[in-house]
């Protein structure tokens, strides 16, 4: 049987209610759709550490600035739903805007730690729209754990800080990273590359693993770290940085010198399409 998908507020909580009712744990996935192994990997963890897993299917208008992807942002609902079923999903939430914004909606949610630097600097508003819907859908859903993803670093790190300064009863699990066999992390957006660009799309995690054999052969200084990154960068034909940073990882401050946990983080334009990806550097 295919996973039910429910487009209504009030049918998930009845349906959550009952499942906490009868005792279950309630795992959660939010996404956007375009559902690839990097989604049933968390799906499959929420599978084995919680009772009722509900995914969530929702392109948040509010996250894309105004010459973004919104429109053109794949919505493949019906292979989602297949997904989900194959990799085991109680419950498809999937709203339309005006559900999770009705025309008076005029309250947002911000994060201001974490919502500037890296992707916080180059998409204005992103974050606060990140920040909002997670935080509605955390209302609606109201589930016991909920899973991101390591791909979308610093989008982890924030939604983990407003929980906990929110004390919001969910506890936020950041999941490792899916890739591609060449190493490229897996995207939705990884299908509006040509062949040409994804097959230069691997320079992304060359210039990450680049500044973690120089750790390892003892360069500490982000400034060298960085330059060695861009190099590998900038010899890549059609490759376009957005930037390039090595922060603190869990304040994503800026550091001079890598002496406790830090993320390299890094985007990336192939053509027009903009790609992130980062690794966790440990000295
Ligand atoms: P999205 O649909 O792009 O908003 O992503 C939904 C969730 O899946 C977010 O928590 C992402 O970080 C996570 N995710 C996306 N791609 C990957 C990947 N390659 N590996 C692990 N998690 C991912």
């Amino acid at each position: 049987m295919l996973t039910p998908v429910v487009p209504s507020i009030a049918e998930v909580r009845q349906l959550v209610r009952e499942a906490r009712q009868a005792g279950r744990r309630v795992g959660f996935v939010p996404t956007m759709g375009a559902l690839h192994a990097g989604h049933a990997a968390l799906i499959r963890q929420a599978r084995l550490e919680t009772d009722f897993v509900v995914v969530s299917i929702f392109v948040n208008p509010t996250q894309f600035g105004p010459t973004e992807d919104f429109g053109k942002y794949p919505r493949t609902l019906e292979d989602d739903r297949q997904l989900c079923t194959a990799v085991g999903t109680d419950l498809i939430f999937a709203p339309d805007a005006a559900t999770m914004y009705p025309p008076d909606a005029s309250t947002f949610v911000e994060v201001p730690a974490l919502q500037t630097g890296l992707c916080g600097d180059r998409r204005p508003g992103h974050f606060r729209g990140v920040a909002t819907v997670v935080l509605k859908l955390f209302n609606i859903v109201a589930p016991d754990v909920a899973y991101f993803g390591q791909k979308d670093y610093q989008q982890a790190r924030l939604l983990q800080q407003m929980a906990e300064d929110l004390n919001v009863p969910t506890q936020v699990v950041m999941c490792p990273t899916v890739r591609e066999s060449d190493g490229l992390a897996m995207s939705s957006r990884n299908r509006y590359l040509s062949p040409v660009e994804r097959g230069h799309a691997v320079c992304l995690i060359q210039s990450l693993e680049h500044a973690k054999l120089m750790l390892a052969a003892g360069e500490r200084h982000v400034n060298l770290l960085v330059r060695g990154m861009v190099d590998i960068l900038e010899q890549t034909p059609g490759a376009r940085i957005d930037y390039v940073e090595i922060r603190d990882a869990k304040t994503l401050q800026p550091i001079g010198v890598v002496e406790r946990p830090a993320v390299a983080a890094l985007a990336v334009f192939l053509g027009t399409t903009r790609l992130i990806d980062n690794l966790i550097l440990n000295p």
